[in-house]
């Protein structure tokens, strides 16, 4: 029998992209083929038990069971919103004996089913009207662990033969963790494994240029949401710290050398914060600046928080907001806030007791403003 602490030491599936285990199984003496089959027990029928992958020689299966493991977030939380929205608080880790808590979040008939996953433990951004960046950067998410979040809520809400899309605007800036959100797009878009494609994942950001640009090297590029809100220097660096290394015109920059398919878009998104970025003069100026962009808006009317500065706009702002656009041509939807009464709603995620200590979160703040690790990306 293996112990605990053995187990831990143990190269993990979950981590593993399909060439990844290809090789491990050739070092057991295996045929590589094996791989799409343990991929298929393991991604599309949910199976985390070596000894249950029947098409497997029992040879096979068990060394599978004493050199591989196959870690998976365990739930610790799960609220149900009036709207069918449901947030789930998920356990990562241990990282040397302390679990690590994230939030992951699955939305109903939007149209289709959306499951937002987060992609860091925190956020270093520190976004002015965004809790999970008041938590500061615990750590990034390793791609089982991205993945993992997938693999969790098709499992518990029963949607592993159903077609969902992901957004990764759960906690974290996924750019700001390159490399394994990339390799986690890749282990769900394997055909052996989810086979969802990058056209169903969206990959929201607030411009960390690098990353931007490496995009445009990548073979499968998902979706893309700018989180941009704001029209001017001084008002987004207020806003989105990020700012003041990228600035506005820098992230529309690398925006304008994104290959963009003649039918997609690059979303934008905007906060609207009641007296703040709502004016008309707001909304015209961002007309001026999306020009040229394969572009349409998302506004979010804040969700208000306890801690959060800002105040919602009223209906009659946000309305007037979104017909200046729609009168410039430029396609505009208003997001329907779900989950605010179990705090799922956008910019809502944090948990409770991982804050960083105010010392750590003033190093975060600092580093990622003089060189955000996305410059890393
Ligand atoms: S809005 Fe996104 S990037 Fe900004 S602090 Fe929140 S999670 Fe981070």
């Amino acid at each position: 029998m293996i112990n605990t602490a053995a187990r831990a030491a143990l190269p993990d599936l979950a981590e593993m992209e399909l060439a990844d285990l290809e090789q491990f199984l050739a070092g057991l003496g295996e045929g590589r083929f094996h791989a799409r089959q343990i991929y298929r027990w393991a991604y599309k029928r949910g199976v985390t038990d070596f000894h249950l992958m029947s098409d497997l020689s029992k040879t096979l299966r068990a060394s599978l069971d004493t050199g591989l493991v196959l870690s998976t977030p365990r739930i610790v939380g799960r609220d149900r919103s009036s709207d069918g929205t449901e947030k789930f608080v998920l356990e990562v880790g241990p990282d040397g004996g302390t679990a690590r808590r994230i939030e992951s979040v699955f939305i109903p008939e939007t149209p289709a089913m959306t499951f937002c996953v987060s992609t860091q433990v925190g956020c270093a951004m520190g976004c002015a009207f965004c809790l999970t960046g008041k938590m500061g950067l615990v750590r990034n998410l390793t791609a089982g662990e991205i993945v993992g979040q997938v693999r969790v809520l098709a499992e518990t809400l029963a949607l592993r033969d159903t077609r969902f899309n992901i957004v990764l605007m759960g906690m974290g800036e996924p750019l700001h963790n390159y490399d394994e959100t990339m390799k986690a797009l890749r282990i769900l878009a394997n055909a052996s494994g989810l086979a969802i494609s990058p056209r169903r994942v969206t990959l929201s950001t607030v411009g960390v240029v690098p990353g931007l640009d490496r995009l445009t090297t990548e073979p499968m590029m998902p979706n893309l949401a700018i989180s941009l809100h704001a029209t001017t220097e001084e008002q987004r660096s207020r806003l989105v710290p990020l700012n003041r290394k990228y600035r506005i015109e820098d992230v529309l920059a690398a925006c304008r050398r994104l290959p963009v398919k003649r039918r997609d878009r690059i979303t934008f998104e905007y906060v609207l914060l009641d007296g703040v970025n709502d004016a008309p003069d707001d909304a015209r100026r961002l007309v001026r600046l999306l020009q040229g962009i394969r572009a349409k808006v998302n506004l979010i009317p804040l969700n208000e928080a306890a801690g959060i500065p800002f105040g919602r706009p009223a209906d009659h702002r946000v309305d007037a907001f979104a017909q200046i656009l729609a009168d410039h041509r430029v396609t505009v939807s208003v997001r329907k806030s779900r989950g605010r009464d179990i705090r799922a709603a956008c910019g809502q995620l944090i948990v409770e007791g991982q804050q960083r200590s105010p010392g750590q979160r003033l190093a975060s703040a600092m580093s990622s403003a003089l060189s955000p690790a996305g410059a890393d990306a």
